[in-house]
């Protein structure tokens, strides 16, 4: 494997220019002035001074930090006007609203992109080229073109400002190419121009590829510290998706009134999501990139003005966003990296008050994660894979969560617990001295020269041959298996602490090599203690299903209540002389043994249970359950999810229109992605709960007209609800389940309610 230099965190500047105290009052005065703010944070002022003695400055300030005003305050007290790029058009307008209703000119401020027509165009060129304008935001695309270029040559310019310099880097979480040509479009423009760059992107990868690609100068660079220390971050394992979003549910309804966001991995999962939020009674809409703009614009101000209490949200939302009262962000899904995750966190509490952090963490999602990026470049899927890796150790370790982020943000002297504000220091996990085992690991790494990351060196260690170590012939080394009484889980943990400790470093422009670093090298001369807390183990979520195919066989089915329904139901069947089903569908008994409804209301929300049928069967089903309840000494769940609820509702409209329409059931199936039998299955449940459904047309073409009769009579006296029995029952088995199963739908609109 290649080397390459390694970029560790850049150093922060600490001998600025000293300001005189008169410049300072000056700049307190304009503060006043022009924003109406008395004081500066900290270190706004001492960016503005740096930038305003021409030098170039880089500023890594967390979101919510005010890096704007490191700007906007110098382009108003210099000579010219300030180009401001910044790649989101859609905040630019809000941006120059902004500064504008701070001061009394009107066309102090601009911005340039596509947005404008060519008269608008030119009512801000005049405006620029009258010398009224100070400040000038554009779109990377829009600064690059040839025919602006030239205008801006001959412009009175102050300085270039670069917000969301991140966007620069392929490491970073919003890369955008045309960011890459910046330097050399200043260049063209005015090469003696300062550059101050912003981002609250602090990886040292991402902070070295801006200073590199954006060709600042002997920059003065300013880092603020990323913890915020009023978040609480936790991971929660998610084994389900029901269960997942009962816990949610259960979450927000803990938290009534407070604005929240959760983020999810795709559109149809925002759209899920919400629905089923909103069927729990709290107001809740998504949020993503399909959604046309004037309606996402009007989301984002529901959100913002509290008509809406959370919003479901792909990463398209929230960037820029100035709500600050967010009090919790919830990732139903892994995010991309721990840039992402802490940018999406980074968006609670911004007023400095609680903010909860939930991260739901599934191997599912990794894998899904893993999969959206099959179609990208090979250098494309590297870097997301290194990136996938970091969220997963973050989430699987048992080290307080805090001193992860912070550390993956180049920041090593942070404590070894946060005081509870994490899942981690809450719960601490019980430490295990690992001395000898740490040895073991920076022996291997020694003897295989650093050349290897953590999944190459953890079989190497382990002694697990495969075609790798093959190739390289490290099993003929003495450290091949050296460390076999320990498992992979162990040497996981025991590896990544090392990197957190900082015995080792990972190389992230080289593959993740493990390094040895100083620190390490006197571990191995004169070694101490080394606790480790063992990862956490993540049961493997077998049947989680995101197609939600079959959800309904959640887990949280209470197993040994069904089975007492289902007695139940035969057994009021029988007083009643009907069939079972015609009682209650299995869907419905399923749902009864999951939600413990004990009363008829609640008993409505389970699927198939229309009211009339819930007023008609219901009583000896609550009752038992109430009973059930008590003696098994159950918590009821508080709050009723109802299963699928979206695609049932959705397919439940689309079905009964074109039925009535006579639409060929295949055709009906296709439209909703369905088969034929989880079509007929949902029909029964619609039937089940009174609305008739006249299949008739559907039905001819299935089965003979004598053959309805047969079976037909068979169910006005059978006393199962098993097809599989009736199949056996009627004519030898010569039905197919498809065929008794339509006419069972006949029967129970012409019998059931
Ligand atoms: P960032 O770009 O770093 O995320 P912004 O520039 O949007 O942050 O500023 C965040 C908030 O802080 C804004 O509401 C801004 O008005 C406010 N702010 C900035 N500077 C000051 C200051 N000196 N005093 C008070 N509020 C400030
Ligand atoms: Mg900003
Ligand atoms: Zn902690």
């Amino acid at each position: 494997m290649p080397k390459s230099k390694t970029s560790k965190s850049l150093p922060a500047e600490k001998n600025i220019t000293e300001t005189s105290p008169a410049k300072t009052k000056n700049l307190k005065k304009e503060l006043l002035k022009n924003f109406g703010f008395k004081n500066f944070k900290e270190p706004q002022e001492t960016i503005i001074s740096s930038l305003l003695a021409g030098t170039d400055t880089f500023v890594i300030m967390p979101t919510g930090g005010g890096k704007s005003l490191c700007y906007q305050l110098p382009a108003i007290v210099s000579d010219g006007c300030a180009i401001i790029v910044s790649p989101l058009i859609a905040l630019m307008k809000n941006q120059v609203d902004l500064v504008r209703s701070y001061s009394s000119i009107d066309n102090i401020a601009h911005f340039l992109n596509s947005t404008l027509n060519k008269g608008q165009q030119k009512i801000v060129k005049d405006d620029l080229i009258a010398g009224n304008t100070k400040l000038l935001y554009v779109a990377p695309e829009t600064l690059t073109k040839e025919e602006n270029v030239e205008f801006f040559k001959d412009l009175n310019i102050s300085f270039f400002a670069v917000d969301e310099a991140h966007c620069i880097s392929e490491w970073g979480h919003d890369f955008r190419p045309e960011y890459r040509r910046l330097r050399e479009i200043m260049d063209q423009i005015n090469e003696k121009l300062p550059v101050i760059a912003l981002t609250a992107t602090a990886t040292p990868k991402v902070q070295s590829d801006i200073v590199k690609n954006l060709g600042l100068r002997n920059p003065k660079i300013f880092i603020s510290s990323f913890n915020r220390p009023n978040l609480y971050y936790e991971v929660v394992p998610k084994v389900k998706k029901e269960l997942a979003i009962k816990s949610i549910v259960k979450f927000i309804s803990h938290n009534k009134g407070k604005s929240g966001i959760i983020y999810t991995l795709n559109r149809k999962t925002t759209e899920e999501l919400a629905e089923m939020l909103v069927a729990n009674g709290i107001k809740a809409v998504a949020y993503h990139a399909g959604l046309d703009a004037k309606l996402r614009a009007r989301r984002q101000d529901q959100f913002l003005g509290e008509e809406i209490q959370v919003i479901v949200a792909t990463i398209a939302f929230g960037m820029g966003i100035d709500k600050p009262d967010v009090r919790f962000v919830i990732h139903y899904n892994i995010p991309k990296s721990i840039e992402n995750y802490y940018q999406e966190t980074g968006r609670a509490g911004r007023d400095g008050l609680e903010g909860k952090c939930l991260l739901y963490y599934s191997h599912k999602d990794v894998s899904k994660l893993e999969h959206l990026m099959r179609d990208k470049s090979l250098t494309e899927r590297e870097i997301g894979a290194q990136l996938i890796n970091e969220t997963v150790a973050y989430s699987e370790s048992g080290v307080c969560r805090r001193k992860i982020l912070l550390n993956y943000f180049g920041e090593t002297n942070v404590a070894d617990n946060c005081g509870g504000k994490c899942d981690n220091c809450k719960n601490p996990k019980e430490l295990i001295d690992a001395k000898s085992e740490a040895i073991i690991a920076l022996k291997a790494i020694k003897t295989l020269e650093e050349r290897f990351p953590i999944t190459y060196m953890i079989p190497v260690i382990m002694g697990k041959l495969n075609p790798q170590i093959k190739m390289y012939r490290h099993e003929e080394k003495d450290i091949f298996g050296s460390g076999k009484n320990k498992d992979e889980h162990f040497w996981n943990s025991l590896i990544r602490q090392m990197i957190l400790e900082n015995l080792l470093q990972k190389d992230i422009e080289d593959y993740g090599v493990l390094k040895i670093t100083k620190e390490g090298e006197s571990f191995l001369k004169k070694p101490t203690s080394f606790k480790v807390a063992l990862n956490h183990i993540y049961e493997t979520d077998g049947d989680e299903d995101e197609e939600g195919a079959d959800v309904a066989e959640g887990v949280a089915t209470d197993n040994q209540l069904f089975e007492l329904l289902k007695d139940l139901r035969q057994a009021e069947a029988k007083k009643r002389n009907l069939p079972p089903f015609v009682i209650f569908l299995e869907n419905s008994l399923i749902d009864m043994a999951t939600l413990y409804p004990t009363t008829l209301k609640e008993l409505e929300k389970c699927q198939g249970v229309s009211v009339g049928k819930a007023l008609k069967f219901g009583k000896p089903f609550v009752t038992f359950i109430e009973k059930y309840v008590e003696e098994n000494n159950i918590e009821k769940p508080e709050e009723f999810v109802m299963k699928s609820v979206v695609n049932k509702n959705n397919n439940k409209v689309f079905i009964i229109q074109n039925v009535d329409k006579k639409m060929p059931l295949e055709t009906i199936a296709k439209n909703r992605t369905l088969k034929l039998d989880e079509l007929l299955e949902e029909m029964e449940t619609i039937v089940a709960s009174g609305t008739k459904l006249n299949l008739d047309y559907a039905i001819e073409d299935l089965v003979e007209e004598d053959e309805i009769d047969e079976i037909m009579d068979y169910f006005k006296g059978c006393t199962t609800s098993s097809l599989e029995v009736a199949k056996e029952e009627l004519s030898d088995g010569n039905y197919s389940m498809e065929q008794l199963k339509i006419v069972r739908i006949k029967f129970l609109c012409e019998y059931g309610n």
